[in-house]
């Protein structure tokens, strides 16, 4: 830290990405990326002509991609906001729903990012212990006085909560915005985004780096009600009217017109992980009943950092976060089948 760094933010510790080798020479499963090339539909997009016109801003409004995300979603819009990934999208829903007197609430275990978001700009954290299972209790977020995020599903457990449950949490909660994370969501879960017309405190939040096989592209999106939707863009206009580029916003369009080729990775990624599933429960392990496109499992011979390590000597990156109650885990992310069976291969020779 330089002698000139602000002194507020003296305690700030970021988020630590996981790491993003320079060569290929690894098998990535250690950040939850797709294993399958982007949709051909989004390599046709991005033409040497769309490549000149970089010369020009991109349409701070989005308006062709927003209404592609409105048009396959069935909704409209005016309840469609995006973003330089979710990232962006929920770091503006928490400087616009949070502030010093309202803090936002999440799970002890959960995507990292929240707490960091909290600490760069002075919001409270109310942190919500998950249950011995790492199930959500639901019963612990009724009249919170706090703007809510559900990670659904969560990660890095990988266990979702029915609209239901969530529905629940928006009836207790009318006087404050929950923000519901569904980066994952395409893998299995039911989506939060049918209650948006009945709940104005209601936004969902999705991203193209999953399922949509985009995370260079940098893209996310919120959808809620139309002034929640306003909200974000007043923020989004104060800090990077051109938050989504041109190539990247080509590349959104293409991939969400693309439902058959998303039916099939997504698909895919759900085949490869019953197989991943069932080869590690033969081999002792523990494992959630993961939703997403990766699994949180613990092996009954190796500690998680050790494993951890010991893959990545195999040539295999999967993802190993401290603390109490997941540093024995892996997070290990849905791979192709070959993928797939060379860790399961790998994880066989290390006696796991
Ligand atoms: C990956 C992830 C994000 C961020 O996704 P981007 O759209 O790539 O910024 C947000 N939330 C959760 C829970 C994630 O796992």
């Amino acid at each position: 830290m330089s002698q000139y760094f602000t002194k507020s933010l003296a305690a700030l510790e970021p988020y630590t990405p996981g790491e993003q080798p320079r060569d290929q020479q690894y098998i990535k499963l250690n950040t939850n990326e797709s294993p399958f090339a982007a949709s051909p539909r989004v390599v046709a997009a991005i033409t040497g002509q769309e490549v000149e016109k970089l010369r020009l801003y991109s349409d701070p409004a989005c308006r062709d991609l927003i209404a592609a995300i409105a048009a396959r979603n069935r909704i409209r819009p005016e309840q469609v906001m995006v973003g330089n990934g979710s990232d962006e999208v929920l770091a503006f829903a928490l400087r616009a729903f949070c502030d010093g007197d309202t803090p936002l609430a999440y799970s002890d275990i959960t995507y990292g990012c929240y707490k960091v978001w909290c600490s760069l700009m002075g919001i409270p954290s109310k942190v919500i212990p998950l249950q011995e299972d790492y199930t959500v209790d639901i019963g612990q977020y009724k009249s919170l006085g706090a703007t809510i995020m559900l990670t659904n599903p969560n990660a890095p457990t990988g266990l979702a909560l029915t609209p239901g449950q969530v529905e629940e949490v928006l009836k207790a909660n009318p006087d404050h915005v929950v923000i519901v994370d569904e980066a994952y969501v395409d893998f299995g879960a039911e989506s939060c985004l049918p209650l948006i017309d009945k709940y104005p405190n209601l936004l969902v939040v999705q991203t193209f780096s999953k399922s949509r096989n985009l995370a260079g592209a940098r893209l996310g999106f919120a959808m809620g009600d139309p002034e929640l939707i306003a909200d974000l863009n007043r923020i989004k206009f104060s800090f990077n009217p051109y938050n989504v580029n041109r190539l990247t916003s080509l590349a959104g369009i293409a991939a969400m017109e693309d439902e058959e080729y998303f039916a099939s990775c997504t698909g895919k990624i759900r085949e490869n992980r019953a197989w991943t599933a069932q080869k590690l429960r033969e081999m002792d392990f523990t494992l959630t009943d993961s939703l997403t496109n990766f699994l949180f499992a613990q092996s009954s011979r190796i500690e998680g950092g050790a494993l951890a390590k010991a893959l990545r000597q195999k040539g295999i990156l999967v993802r190993h976060f401290e603390g109490e109650r997941v540093s024995n885990r892996l997070r290990i992310t849905i791979g192709s089948r070959p993928e797939m069976e060379a860790l399961i291969e790998a994880l066989k020779q290390l006696g796991a």
